[in-house]
């Protein structure tokens, strides 16, 4: 089964990385791929550029050995990154491949606002990953009917099915975000131990997130 794992990256850091372990494990997947999106659809101005960002996970990568990789389809498509476009390239590459889309309920739970987003149940499974300190949402709204009748109970399932199917899963309980990385870095607060070191080298000799001011590392 081939593992999608979307985001900003805006760093990258451990609560990604060791949660799409946890992913790849749990659902024995065999292809796991960290996809960033050139221009986030729901949000503002990453404080990385896309090659940036892309640097920063492939120093994140460099020792992750095999079964994890980059799919940089988004970057090299102009416009707003749409998931449902993404999906759709990626069942054409593999018409019968089971896909699963990898992410956090917060990013779940918003689904609903993406674009064309019931399509996407006809293109990929879900894995949705318990964040901490993510609310379990007043169920899920306009999502819930759909987690009813597509939940699967045993996500090792998912592999056997091309699409639709819905997976609930426990993940290492990392509280790290980038919002709150940049956010140290922008106060001078070294944000090292939460993100590998590659990656905070290179934001320090890059000036990435104002991190002019972040002496000791
Ligand atoms: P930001 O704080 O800038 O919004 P983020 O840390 O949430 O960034 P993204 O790149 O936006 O990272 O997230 C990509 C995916 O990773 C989302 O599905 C998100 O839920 C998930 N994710 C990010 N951090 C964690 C974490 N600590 N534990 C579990 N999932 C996470």
């Amino acid at each position: 089964m081939l593992g999608i794992y979307g985001g900003t990256f805006d760093p990258v850091h451990y609560g990604h990385l060791r949660t799409a372990l946890d992913v790849k494990e749990a659902l024995r997947i065999t292809d796991l791929r960290f996809l960033p999106c050139r221009t986030p659809a729901h949000r503002g101005a990453p404080g990385a550029n896309p090659q940036q960002r892309l640097s920063m996970l492939e120093l994140a990568l460099q020792k992750a050995g095999t079964g994890f990789s980059i799919d940089r389809r988004e970057l090299d498509r102009e416009g707003p990154s749409y998931m449902v476009d993404t999906l759709a390239s990626l069942r054409r590459d593999g018409p019968d491949r089971p896909i699963c889309l990898i992410l956090g309920l917060d990013a779940f739970a918003a689904i609903p606002s993406w674009h064309r987003w019931r399509e996407l149940f006809d293109l990929a499974n879900f894995a949705v990953m318990w964040r901490p300190g993510a609310k379990e949402p007043d169920w899920l709204g306009e999502l819930a009917d759909l987690v009813l009748t597509r939940r699967e109970e045993e996500p090792r399932k998912l592999a056997s099915t091309l699409c639709g199917k819905i997976a609930f899963l426990e993940v290492t309980q990392l509280a790290i975000s980038a919002t709150g990385i940049r956010n140290m870095i922008d106060q001078g607060k070294s944000p090292r131990y939460l993100l590998p070191d590659a990656v905070l080298e290179m934001i320090q000799s890059q000036a990435l997130y104002g991190s002019r001011s972040l002496t000791a590392i």
